[in-house]
């Protein structure tokens, strides 16, 4: 607590504050400025409620200067960029950093930026190609790391992808056959357990690899070729006669190839009906059933036991 002075005292002694421990008409207990009426908490109350209308007509005012000098302050402005790059860089990355935090902002920067770059496209790409062409090394060293990132990433995923997979299969851990067995086996399939390199932990045929990377890519080929399909769908007429003429061209193959699948389609058949009538079991089929159907549903009970009449 300061010494308590009157004004007059303070005055007379030529001090800047005075202390008279009687609270103002705000009710503060402070010091006073001998200078001015109010105590000083009232003058720095006063001065931050009027602060943000002061610095308001302190912007407008520097605006309107800008305005009225604008070429040279542009220039002042380039100087200064062009004289405090690391101000500048430290500058770019506040901005960058605040707008990370508002996600409204960002959305309108980015907006911006791609109209920018819209209208400035053909620009753009130049500039970023003689930029490449100055700097290869750089440019070489980015793709780089980029893909090296890419591909942590990638095994990040296709780790978690599995971590998953075997947290839900238990049970596949006894389904692992290696691809010696498979082949050692004669199945056409083997399963490790291990994902592939897209991440899925899948079945692999034999020589085609991951069957959800076949079946991915078959779904991606169907549709690359969708407008190639829908063009010879136009062209029915065409193809038709391009069948034709490769009938005409391969008719004793083709006749050949038929004669034989007949053959061998009634030969199994035929031994697919025997087998069922030595296994005692009897085709229950409604009269009047042709031979081709008989055959087929001999064929299929028997696939269904688990034996194939492979011919
Ligand atoms: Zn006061
Ligand atoms: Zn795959």
């Amino acid at each position: 607590m300061p010494d308590l002075i009157s004004r007059q005292e303070a005055l007379a002694r030529g001090l800047k504050r005075y202390f008279t421990g009687v609270p103002c008409k705000r009710g503060h207990v402070a010091e006073r400025y001998s200078s001015s009426p109010g105590c000083i908490k009232c003058i720095s109350e006063d001065t931050a409620r009027r602060a943000p209308a002061y610095r308001e007509r302190q912007l407008m005012l520097a605006r309107n200067r800008r305005a009225k000098n604008w070429e040279s302050h542009r220039k002042y402005e380039r100087d200064w960029v062009a004289k405090n790059p690391e101000k500048m860089k430290e500058y770019r990355r506040r901005q960058r950093a605040k707008l990370y935090q508002d996600p409204l902002r960002y959305e309108k920067a980015k907006a911006n930026s791609r109209r920018r770059y819209a209208e400035n496209r053909e620009k753009r790409i130049k500039q970023a190609l003689d930029w490449r062409t100055r700097n290869m090394e750089r440019y070489r060293a980015t793709r780089q790391e980029y893909n090296r990132c890419r591909r942590e990433v990638a095994a990040q995923i296709a780790a978690e992808r599995r971590r998953v997979f075997q947290a839900d299969h238990p049970e596949l851990a006894s389904r692992i056959v290696s691809k010696q067995e498979a082949l050692e086996r004669g199945l056409k399939r083997y399963f490790t357990g291990k994902p592939c390199k897209n991440g899925h932990v899948a079945e692999r045929v034999l020589l085609g690899g991951c069957v959800m990377c076949i079946r991915e890519n078959g779904r991606l080929g169907y549709y690359r070729n969708l407008g190639k399909n829908k063009l010879r769908g136009s062209n029915y007429a065409g193809r038709k006669e391009c069948a034709r003429r490769y009938f005409e061209r391969n008719r004793e193959k083709i006749m050949r190839h038929d004669r034989e699948s007949h053959r061998r389609g009634a030969y199994a058949g035929k031994v697919a009906l025997k087998l069922l009538d030595q296994l005692g079991l009897t085709l229950d089929l409604p009269k009047g059933s042709t031979w081709y159907e008989k055959r087929r549903i001999a064929l299929k009970i028997l696939k269904n036991i688990g034996m194939e009449v492979l011919i």
